[in-house]
């Protein structure tokens, strides 16, 4: 992929699931990694990985609610790598259950990690990226953040959120060279789906036209061309790969 040798790029929620696929498709494409979550020890098994394809990387724990713990990340990275070319925002969790029930702290929960943990790691890095007069932005969304669902209404409301959010950064950002895109995924196998029942995939996958779910590399390959140079005049946009799920 054009132009991502050497650039520098932190993956937040690189633990596991669609963060670690994106770091391994970035690190094979020679990005060099700043790999950021909550459990260290599997963020240093995804630096590991990434090592193999011969790029430098740096685990950093970071919780990305907290903007204190998002501004030493950014710190981290310009330490280590002097720069920031690509952040990738896609630490998420769900906390699901009907709106009736739903508690204080799950709608907290989910709007402090998707939405504000966007924004903290997006602030922390304008800085770096406006100086620089460069920097791809790419937010992970999901198409419930654009069709909405029953029982998720603190998730969808959270990455409608990072889809604003993403819209109005590449507004303010456009005149720095700084590009703000999202990826809206469907139904990707990974932790945060495992606990659905067969049924309930089943159901999913008969809305799917191209009738498999989603793989972490699937929506790797998108956040790869939205960080390469084949998108830079791609600003705002939100890049749904769900198998044709929604539409
Ligand atoms: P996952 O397997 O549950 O992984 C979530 C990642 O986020 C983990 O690396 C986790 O690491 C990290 N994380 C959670 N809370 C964090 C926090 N406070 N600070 C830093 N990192 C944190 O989920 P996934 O399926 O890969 O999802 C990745 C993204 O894609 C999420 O934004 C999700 O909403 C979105 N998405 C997923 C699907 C899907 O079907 N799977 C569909 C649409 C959108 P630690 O536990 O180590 O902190």
């Amino acid at each position: 992929m054009e132009g991502l040798k050497n650039k520098i790029a932190i993956v937040t929620g690189a633990s596991r699931g669609i963060g670690k696929s994106i770091c391994l498709a970035l690190a094979q494409h020679g990005a060099n990694i700043v790999a950021a979550a909550t459990n260290e020890e599997l963020l240093q098994k995804t630096c590991t990985e990434v090592s193999a394809f011969g790029v430098q990387s740096l685990a950093v724990k970071c919780d990305v609610s907290q903007s204190a713990e998002a501004d030493k990340l950014i710190d981290a990275a310009v330490q280590k790598f002097q720069r920031v070319d690509i952040l990738v925002n896609n630490a998420g969790i769900t906390r699901d259950t009907i709106l009736p029930r739903m508690k204080e702290d799950q709608w907290d929960a989910v709007m402090n990690v998707n939405l504000k943990g966007t924004f903290n790691c997006m602030k922390a890095c304008s800085r770096h990226m406006m100086r620089q007069q460069y920097g791809r932005i790419i937010n992970i969304s999901s198409v419930i953040g654009i069709s909405g669902n029953a029982g998720q209404a603190n998730y969808a409301a959270s990455k409608a959120g990072v889809i604003a959010l993403t819209k109005s950064a590449a507004k303010e950002f456009g005149s720095r060279n700084i590009t703000v895109n999202s990826v809206a995924p469907g139904f990707i196998v990974t932790d945060m789906t495992a606990g659905l029942s067969e049924d309930m995939k089943n159901k999913m996958l008969a809305q799917i036209p191209l009738q498999r779910l989603g793989e972490g590399k699937d929506i790797a390959n998108a956040v790869l061309f939205l960080a390469s140079s084949l998108a830079d005049y791609m600003t705002g946009q939100v890049l749904v790969v769900d198998g044709g799920m929604v539409m």
